[in-house]
């Protein structure tokens, strides 16, 4: 009888505590029917990256000096620097430079240590391509100015969750001129240097 009475208490117990569970994720549920969507319509909507975003690296060849500290302060030894010793001026002389954005992990650290700041990040993240070869950019692909979504005629720039006035989850319809949640870099470089 004890045991009938303990394995009813049980099952009770659990149908409670099931119950819990789906309440819980009612919850959830009902809440986000009251939230407006945040949906990009891809690729005729992009979003606009942030502005420390890490993305295709670009390199100006006249302002390299073929140091080579990119190649030694990044974790896999990525970029390929060749150049020649040229005996009439006594400096190095860059012929080509490379980066297989295929294996780079875009963590900045050639951008960083740059002593003549030639390398920089861009927001540019569309870098798919069917052969995994066609990612290895040579110092021509690498000079080529970043594609902005905000320059595209054919998409709509969509600000970040970032950019967005606080409070605001929908990116459409937000106008140019409200001002946003976040900082700009220049303005928290401006307070911490008062
Ligand atoms: S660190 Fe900069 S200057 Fe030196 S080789 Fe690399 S890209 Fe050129
Ligand atoms: S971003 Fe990082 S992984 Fe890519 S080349 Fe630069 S240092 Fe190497």
């Amino acid at each position: 009888m004890l045991k009938f009475l303990k394995q009813v208490g049980d099952y009770a117990k659990e149908a409670v505590q099931a119950g819990k569970y789906i309440g819980q994720g009612l919850a959830v549920t009902f809440d986000h029917m009251r939230r407006r969507p945040i949906t990009v319509q891809y690729p005729y909507e992009k979003l606009i990256p942030s502005e420390r975003f890490r993305g295709r690296i670009h390199f100006e060849f006249d302002k390299c000096i073929s140091c080579e500290v990119c190649v030694r302060v990044c974790p896999i030894n990525l970029p390929v620097v060749d150049w020649e010793f040229n005996k009439e001026t006594k400096k190095k002389q860059l012929r080509h430079y490379s980066i297989d954005f295929g294996v780079c992990i875009f963590c900045g650290n050639c951008v960083e240590y740059c002593p003549t700041n030639c390398l920089s990040m861009t927001e540019e993240y569309e870098l798919s391509t069917y052969d995994r070869h066609e990612l290895n950019f040579d110092n021509v692909a690498l000079g080529r100015l970043p594609y902005k979504v905000t320059d595209d005629p054919m998409v709509t720039p969509l600000r970040e969750l970032a950019y967005l006035p606080k409070g605001v989850m929908d990116p459409h319809d937000v106008p140019d001129s409200y001002r946003r949640a976040g900082q700009l870099p220049e303005e928290i470089l401006e307070k911490s240097e008062k």
